[in-house]
């Protein structure tokens, strides 16, 4: 597949009939898609397999339309970023959450000592940048806790829909938050409600856009990032203008696509193969990546402690893709 360009498609023709089982088994973990898959004979093959190369989430583009408007960059370091999943309930329940979140989730909370020693071997280990993501972590009881001990130690990011710190507890947690050290990145899918509440739920955009106000008057470091489905980049330009207003600086604004994950039921294919590891937590264990924490197959470690191993697990296997693309595989004869 790597011969081929995004978008495009390879024929395989095969006598194997086990490749009609495992070929789509690999596509789909390889972030590709299988077309079709036709007999040419009489039930005993051969067969033909069309297999369209997938999207992957790096710099370049794909040829399709406004595709350039998503974010770019380039892969953190494996033990440079650690994600922590809070919690998984939300007080929305968007139609693509990738993580399930929803009022009734299984909140599945991430106890304040695991966290804390998750960021005590991180930060020994040269760690630079903390996120902590959900389900919405303002509905975690001990998230003011929690993001206390990690910012004395290391800057932390909160991805928030902005919604749920307007009063009362969580808003005297969000007012004890080191302004320096923490930063919010709140979730706003356009510019004006119609998008983002067809997406989050009705009056969600006016909701975000009060929580973003009240976060700013309060002196923080605000990011936005919008999530979107190919289909709905021609309205960036508007959110940008938006975000112009709001005085969002450009380097604090995230276009990304919707993960096929999750809730959704399409988007952009999730796999090993394409998409740079990103070592996220979870009560439940360690994950390649935040968008993949409901998909067994992107599981690095069945517990959340201790970050070494699956830090080693993920650089093991990035070393195998590495030397697989650069060097392709021996052919070894036995018979
Ligand atoms: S996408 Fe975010 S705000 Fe929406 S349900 Fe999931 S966790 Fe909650």
């Amino acid at each position: 597949m790597r011969g081929i360009g995004v978008g495009e498609v390879l024929l395989l023709r095969t006598q194997e009939k086990s490749v009609l089982v495992d070929l789509p088994a690999w596509a789909r973990l390889a972030g590709h898609e299988l077309l079709s898959t036709a007999d040419d004979g009489d039930g005993s093959g051969p067969w033909q397999l069309a297999i369209l190369r997938g999207q992957r989430l790096t710099p370049g583009g794909s040829g399709r339309p406004h595709q350039d408007a998503f974010t770019t960059g380039s892969a953190a370091p494996v033990g440079s970023r650690l994600w922590l999943y809070s919690n998984f309930h939300c007080n929305l329940a968007c139609v693509y959450c990738c993580a399930q979140s929803s009022p009734r989730a299984d909140p599945r909370l991430l106890p304040l000592d695991v966290a804390a020693a998750a960021v005590d071997e991180f930060v020994g280990q040269g760690g630079r940048q903390l996120l902590i993501t959900g389900g919405e972590p303002f509905m975690h009881p001990e998230l003011g806790a929690m993001v206390a001990y990690a910012a004395e130690r290391v800057p932390v990011v909160i991805l928030t829909n902005a919604m749920v710190f307007g009063r009362g507890a969580r808003q005297a947690t969000l007012e004890t938050m080191d302004r320096e050290r923490v930063t919010l990145q709140v979730s706003l899918d356009s510019a004006g409600p119609a998008l983002h509440d067809r997406q989050r739920g009705a009056g969600s955009h006016a909701r975000a856009l009060a929580g973003i106000g009240q976060a700013r008057a309060l002196g923080f470091r605000l990011r936005v990032a919008a999530t979107l489905h190919d289909e709905d980049l021609p309205s960036v330009g508007r959110l940008h203008a938006a975000l112009d207003n709001l005085g969002v600086a450009d380097d604090d604004r995230l276009i990304r696509p919707v993960a096929a994950e999750g809730f959704a039921d399409d988007g952009l294919h999730i796999s090993l193969d394409s998409v740079e590891p990103e070592p996220t937590l979870t009560v439940d264990g360690i994950w390649w990546h935040p968008v993949a924490v409901t998909n067994p197959h992107l599981l690095v470690a069945e517990s959340p402690l201790p970050l070494a191993p699956a830090f080693d697990i993920i650089r093991d296997v990035l070393a195998v893709q590495v030397a697989g693309a650069s060097e392709g595989r021996e052919v070894f004869r036995c018979t």
